[in-house]
């Protein structure tokens, strides 16, 4: 029978307790999300600084759809690329300190392009392990060597540079971690690069709107040259609230990109009314006031997570993750803490290594103080909760776990 395993791998993920289902969201409304008519306080959410409801961001989306109207139309190397898009790439760039930025619909096909049209012949990937997914698809999709050094491991990453063969080597990073919200030892890997004469690469998908003086990521953070990081990827799916993603280097990069990334060339153009609303967001990300309210939120939540002995990661970003290790008891807890009118996603493997199945707590500008001490106290409780049924169920739960 065609395609008969669909079946059984769903079945599989069942009974293992990996199952995924998509929850839909009716409406939202200062940071409260509504779910088959129930409220929750939003702890899941990329939107570190509020901006997708910020009512300038929504007026320049409204300007730019009465100018260029709903979509751009075509791909850009056709008639898609505008006036708003070429004036966010060159914005992008200045603030940047690079030669030229290229726009794409998405970080996962900016991640593919990049790894595609650079590889598309030979060479080595030398990649951190907990890289996302987006990245680690386009480079097992490409023509070069894949390794992956063990997370944050600069010793490993010299080693397995050591083995490389060809002269085109990428070293890939992410700004700050998308499951753990820990960053790199930047300084360390721009000396990795430069001893190997090697490229860096640093996704920078959770940072860019959140680090750095003028919330410009991993660049403004560690002031990085060009030539120090030579390829930096960034999205405004997240901090910046609308949609997309960009690649900033120098001019032969982003050309040879035009010229080269199927990703860029084969699709539409993202709406131009994206590229006015977006290039509105990152003006008030440099300003900095949402910015700020989200570093005191972070301060709040973990002064107050470890008053309460909740064991945190070593995380500074708006991710604050809570380890608990099973599949099942991150689903239970996730659960119970909707049942306070609290949403914290559980992740599970493999979005994360086995065994680390956690709440993944994010943080955003628009909780209050006192939104942050009701999710602390609901982690209490629903911890308590938790424990009082594995007394009974553990040995149940892990054997049968399902959602
Ligand atoms: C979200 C994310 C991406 C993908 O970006 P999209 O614009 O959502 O496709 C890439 N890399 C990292 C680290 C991410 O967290």
């Amino acid at each position: 029978m065609a395609f008969e395993f669909i079946d059984a791998q769903l079945a599989q993920r069942q009974q293992d307790g990996y199952y995924r289902q998509r929850t839909c969201i009716d409406y939202e409304r200062d940071g409260v999300i509504a779910i088959n008519g129930q409220h929750y306080l939003n702890f899941g959410s990329n939107d570190y600084l509020g901006l997708r409801h910020n009512q300038g961001v929504l007026q320049a989306w409204v300007e730019g759809l009465a100018q260029f109207g709903g979509g751009s139309g075509a791909s850009p190397l056709v008639t898609g690329y505008s006036a708003a898009h070429r004036e966010l790439e060159q914005v992008l760039a200045e603030a940047l300190n690079r030669d030229a930025v290229l726009l794409f619909s998405s970080g996962f096909a900016a991640n593919q392009a990049l790894c595609q049209a650079l590889f598309a012949e030979q060479g080595d990937i030398i990649a951190d392990k907990y890289m996302h997914a987006s990245f680690i698809e386009g480079a097992t999709a490409s023509a070069a060597r894949l390794r992956r050094f063990a997370h944050n491991d600069y010793t490993h990453l010299s080693a397995l540079l050591s083995k490389t063969t060809s002269s085109h080597r990428l070293i890939a990073s992410e700004g700050v971690f998308s499951m753990d919200g820990d960053s790199p030892d930047v300084a360390k890997l721009v000396a990795s690069a430069e001893a190997s004469d090697s490229w860096l690469m640093l996704d920078d998908a959770h940072a860019f709107g959140v680090t750095g003086e003028y919330g410009l990521g991993s660049i403004d953070a560690y002031q990085l040259s060009q030539q120090q990081c030579p390829v930096v990827m960034g999205t405004f799916g997240k901090a910046v609230g609308t949609a997309g993603a960009f690649i900033a280097g120098s001019h032969a990069l982003i050309d040879y990109l035009v010229n080269y990334a199927r990703h860029y060339i084969y699709s539409t153009a993202f709406p131009p009314a994206q590229a006015v609303a977006t290039l509105h967001a990152l003006s008030l990300v440099t300003q900095g006031a949402e910015r700020e309210q989200l570093h005191a939120n972070i301060a709040h939540f973990r002064a107050r997570a470890n008053q309460e002995g909740l064991t945190l990661m070593a995380s500074q970003s708006a991710i604050q993750p809570v380890v608990v290790g099973s599949p099942t008891r991150a689903v239970a807890l996730s659960a119970e803490l909707a049942n306070r009118g609290l949403w914290v996603p559980a992740m599970r493997h493999p979005t994360v290594p086995k065994g680390t199945d956690r709440l993944r707590i994010t943080l955003s500008a628009s909780h209050a103080t006192r939104d942050i001490d009701a999710l602390i106290d609901g982690l209490l409780l629903a911890q308590d909760s938790i424990l009082a049924n594995a007394d009974h169920s553990e040995h149940d739960a892990d054997d049968h776990g399902t959602d």
